[in-house]
Formats: structure tokens, C-alpha cells, sequence
């Protein structure tokens, strides 16, 4: 059992309050910065205050559950810290739902207002679910009013077919500027950050159907804190954090929103991810900290014409979410120059559970040490009631300030997901005896392959080995003897080529005999989830229809 328990204790209040200490020591200084649009400390305090105080005059407040549904762009952080100040529940919605996903996500969490752009995309999804699942209003953000002034006025005049179509008359719609309008004074609400629960954050969880991680405000300051705590090379008021990961998803709201909050920092928010636009916004805007998943290091790795020079900004750059193969992880910190360091973490844990210290020493493979007041166990497989020692292999357990209250509306996956009040994270690893945390992989994704247990973030790593693969994902199939095999799919880097027979060959010498995966697919992409992490169960449903047809 690993403890790391700090003396000083991890500062966990209510969420505004990080932002109302950053206006009052760094109001002068950039909060937000939108396609080279600028927006202060003070005046992201003062738009807040408005949207918070109309949002008090639509009746939101404690136990309201408002949801956003947005790309990144400032509206994101506005409304995310008005929304917390009102002492109402922010939801996370991606805007890439479809239908069926924000009908369910909407009528889980009880959101009665949603928060969304004036792009058809976005909101005629929203706006056509709306009656059947609760929403009573919809708010509507103008995205010219956030564009730099020649891009706003381009957008009202050519993009006309892309704006959404509504109207204000019919009871559910409202406009921005009318929902603020004639608002008033903001009155001021009581937090308990203990208990008020500030963000209900859906995840699929170690079972696979969506449920709300309950976030309380301390979860989320708590975590902000003890992250700073632990990178230990944050700069007040000077670091520029690119942020590319969507705000939707926990790993950005702590990385790219929280913390910059916490630290009076400018934030540079990118509403999608386009490999050359986001070169060329990390060379112009200088920025300084990068969060991203490793799909997104390995797509700069292999960009092609890359200019390293333009990455010479960067300081420090975290990576979460999915493994980072070794092998990307020095190729990038080559070509960049700047350290980047593994994190680990679950919606449940807001997020961040461990990471490697960027100033101590990082360990190929393993996503580091427990974050302060963090205590990770590794608990036996099949007595969850055993903790297990150094070097043994179990399931990660997790106890801290970061910790979820537990799943909203659902008493039995909450009763399931702790084990002596340890949280249960559904991933199997193990703690070497310097306390750095290894995963081996996802419960779920073990492969059972006749009678060992087979992992396929092993068969991962020893493919990224070699020089053409670009992407690689591994799944267990069924098999005639095996039971389940394992069968690897990858993407080539541009310029390589390989066959699948070359790729198997390469195995032979690099995983043993019962992890040799009975085939490898050479594929154009692999399909990611919302936030860009490799995802398996496309793959796993097509493989298994191909096996068992309907
Ligand atoms: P989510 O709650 O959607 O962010 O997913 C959390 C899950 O992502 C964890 O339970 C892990 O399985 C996985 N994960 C997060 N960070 C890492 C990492 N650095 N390496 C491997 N898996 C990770």
C-alpha cells in the first residue's frame, strides 16, 4: 500500500472562488484568449457576474442542473463558473451527441436549461429533443459576439446557412443578450463544497451505461491544488495553457480550465483539432502548457513538414487519458525540447490520481506517483477485501479529496464502485518500490485467452516498437481453442509501409507465444472517442458481428 498524505492541507472550496481570487490579484492580466481575441481577468469576472445574475432571474440556483453543450470558446468559461456561482450543477454535454445521447443525458441528469452556440449543428440536435426529454429553455450563444471583430463580421455574412434558426417567441428559446438583459446585481449564494455537488460528469464507468460522477466543488478545487501541488513548476499569472482537449471532458476542465483559474493564467482555447492549426497556434500564441492525449503527440510526431522550432514555447506537457507509448513520449520531448509527463485519472476522481513529476524522475511506462493526500491501494482481483503488496498485480483502488460522491441517481453502481471505502477504478496495475503506479491494463479489456490472462496494452507497446506503426490497438476476438485471441489494428505513419505478415514477424521476438495475436489489420484510422483517445469498442462490435451474425 502506497500513502502519500501532505501536512498542509489541499485548499478545497468553492469553485468561483479560484476565479474571484484571480481577478483580484491578476485582473489586468489574460484569461481567455479566442482566435487572438482577448478577454482579462476583470472582464471575464464581470461577464460571469452577468450571466450568473441571468441566470438567478430565469430561477436557477441551488439544484438546478444546467447543461452545456458547447465547443471551446470563452462561453464555455463563462457560463461554467455562472452557473457554479448561482450554486446550480454544471452538465457536461459534448457537442457532438447525437440524439439519442442527449435525450438520455438530459432526462439522467434532470437539466431543465441548456447553454449552446448559434451553430445549426449543435443546436438542432438539442432543439429537436428538447420537449420529450425535460429541457424547458435554451439559451443561444452568438458566435460573433466572441470572434475577433473582421472574423465575426465574415461569419454573420457568409455563414449564414450554418446559424441556427429559431425563435424567441416560442417559450424555449432565448438569446444571450436577452437572457443578461436588465438582470440586475448578482446576489451572492452559500457553497457548501463540501456536499454541493458542482458538476454531474458522465461516464461510461467500469460497466459500460452512462451514468453522472458526482463532483463536488471541493473534488474539483481539491484537485486543481494538488495537481499544482505536484507538477511543481506552474508560474502565477504567466504560463499560457494551450487548450485543444474539449472542456467537456474532466481531464481538460481540471488541466486547461481549473488550474489556469487557480494560477491567473491565460488560457488559449481551441474550438476543434486540426494538426496545422494547432501547430501554428502553439508558434504564435507561445504557448507554454499543453494537455493532450497521446493521440494527439503522436499525430505532431508524425506531422508531416513539421517545424520543431515552432514548439519551442512549450514548457511542460501532460498527457492523460489513454497510455502514452515510451515511444512517442521521447520522440515528441526530441523534437520539442520540453518534458512530457503521464498523468492518470477517471471522471470519477476529477480526474487527476497520479502523475510523473516533471522536476523528479519519470519512469518509461508507469504514470507515476500518487498526487498529494492520494492514496492508491492495489487490491486483489478476486477479494477486493485484500490489499495487495509491491509488485503484486490488482485492481487500482483510489482514496482522496478528489473522490466522487458517488453516481447520481444510482445507489447500487455507487455501492459497487467503493470496496472499504476505497474507490474502485476498474483498471488493473501494480506500485513498484520507488511508489510509481504501473497499468497493466482495463478490467474489462483483459483478454482470457485458454486459462492466462492476456493484456493488450503489452501487445500495444511492442507494436509502437516498430518504425511504421503510427496507431496501434489490440482486442481479444473469439477464438476456436483459445476461447478469446488476441488481434492487433494499426495505422501506418505516412511514407512507411508494412504488411501484416511483416508486423507479426516483428511480434515473434517481442511478446510471447500466447500473446501473438492471431491477426493484424492494417487500417486507414481507428475510431476515438469524443476527447481523441483510441477506442476499442467499435472494433470489438464489428469483430463480433463478423463472428456472430444476426
Ligand atoms: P474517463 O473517465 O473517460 O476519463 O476514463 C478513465 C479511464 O481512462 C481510466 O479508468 C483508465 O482506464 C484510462 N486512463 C486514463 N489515463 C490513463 C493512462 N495514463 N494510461 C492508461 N489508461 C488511462
Amino acid at each position: 500500500m502506497l500513502k502519500r498524505l501532505d501536512e498542509n492541507g489541499i485548499k478545497a472550496g468553492p469553485v468561483p472562488d479560484l476565479l474571484a481570487a484571480a481577478v483580484a490579484a491578476h485582473g489586468g492580466r489574460p484569461a481567455l484568449n479566442f482566435m487572438g481575441r482577448r478577454w482579462t481577468y476583470g472582464e471575464l469576472g464581470e461577464l460571469v457576474d452577468r450571466a450568473a445574475a441571468g441566470l438567478q432571474q430565469m430561477g436557477v440556483g441551488k439544484g438546478s442542473k444546467v447543461g452545456l453543450c458547447l465547443p471551446n470558446t470563452p462561453y464555455s468559461v463563462i457560463f461554467y463558473f455562472a452557473i457554479l456561482k448561482t450554486g446550480a450543477t454544471v452538465v457536461n454535454f459534448s457537442p457532438l451527441y447525437v440524439e439519442r445521447e442527449l435525450r438520455h443525458q438530459i432526462a439522467d441528469s434532470g437539466t431543465t436549461i441548456m447553454v449552446v452556440p448559434d451553430l445549426k449543428v449543435i443546436h438542432s440536435r438539442v432543439a429537436s429533443v428538447a420537449a420529450e426529454s425535460g429541457l424547458r429553455s435554451i439559451i443561444v450563444c452568438p458566435m460573433r459576439g466572441i470572434l475577433p471583430f473582421v472574423k465575426g463580421w465574415m461569419f454573420q455574412l457568409f455563414k449564414r446557412k450554418d446559424q441556427a434558426v429559431f425563435s424567441e417567441g416560442d417559450g424555449l428559446h432565448l438569446r444571450m443578450d436577452t437572457a443578461m438583459r436588465g438582470a440586475g446585481k448578482f446576489t451572492p449564494v452559500f457553497i457548501d463544497a463540501q456536499t454541493d455537488v458542482a458538476v454531474l460528469q458522465y461516464t461510461g464507468g467500469t460497466t459500460g451505461v452512462p451514468k453522472g460522477a458526482m463532483l463536488t466543488h471541493a473534488n474539483l478545487t481539491a484537485n486543481a491544488h494538488q495537481v499544482i501541488r505536484h507538477v511543481d513548476c506552474l508560474r502565477a499569472a504567466e504560463e499560457k495553457v494551450l487548450g485543444v482537449l474539449p472542456l467537456f471532458h474532466v481531464f481538460a476542465m481540471t488541466n486547461v480550465m481549473n488550474i489556469p483559474v487557480a494560477l491567473g493564467c491565460e488560457i488559449i482555447l481551441v474550438p476543434r483539432f486540426q494538426l496545422q492549426d494547432l501547430l501554428a497556434t502553439i508558434a504564435k500564441e507561445k504557448a507554454t502548457i499543453f494537455p493532450g492525449v497521446p493521440t494527439i503527440y503522436t499525430a505532431i510526431n508524425n506531422a508531416p513538414g513539421l517545424d520543431p522550432k515552432g514548439l519551442s514555447s512549450l514548457k511542460l506537457c501532460i498527457s492523460g487519458g489513454a497510455p502514452l507509448p515510451a515511444e512517442v513520449r521521447h520522440r515528441f520531448e526530441q523534437l520539442s525540447g520540453c518534458k512530457l509527463v503521464e498523468g492518470y485519472g477517471l471522471s470519477e476522481t476529477a480526474p487527476v490520481l497520479t502523475a510523473n513529476p516533471p522536476l523528479g524522475e519519470i519512469k518509461d511506462g508507469s504514470v507515476g506517483l500518487p498526487v498529494p493526500q492520494t492514496v492508491i491501494e492495489i487490491r486483489d482481483l478476486a477479494d477486493p477485501h485484500r490489499v495487495l503488496g509491491t509488485g503484486e498485480r490488482g485492481e487500482v483502488c483510489a482514496r482522496g479529496p478528489q473522490v466522487m460522491q458517488g453516481y447520481w441517481r444510482r445507489p447500487e453502481e455507487t455501492r459497487n464502485a467503493f470496496v472499504d471505502g476505497a474507490f474502485r477504478t476498474g483498471d488493473v496495475g501494480y506500485v513498484d518500490a520507488d511508489g510509481y503506479l504501473y497499468l497493466v491494463d482495463r478490467i474489462k479489456d483483459v483478454i482470457l485467452c485458454g486459462g492466462y490472462n492476456v493484456y493488450p496494452r503489452m501487445i500495444e507497446e511492442a507494436l509502437y516498437l516498430h518504425p511504421a506503426v503510427a496507431e496501434a490497438v489490440v482486442i481479444g476476438v473469439d477464438d476456436k481453442y483459445r476461447g478469446q485471441a488476441p488481434k492487433a489494428f494499426v495505422t501506418l505513419r505516412e511514407g512507411e509501409s508494412a504488411t501484416p505478415e511483416e508486423l507479426l514477424a516483428f511480434l515473434t521476438k517481442q511478446v510471447s507465444k500466447i500473446e501473438m495475436p492471431k491477426a493484424v489489420e492494417i487500417r486507414e484510422q481507428l475510431p476515438k472517442t469524443l476527447v481523441g483517445k483510441l477506442s476499442k469498442k467499435e472494433l470489438v462490435d464489428e469483430e463480433r458481428k463478423k463472428a456472430r451474425p444476426a
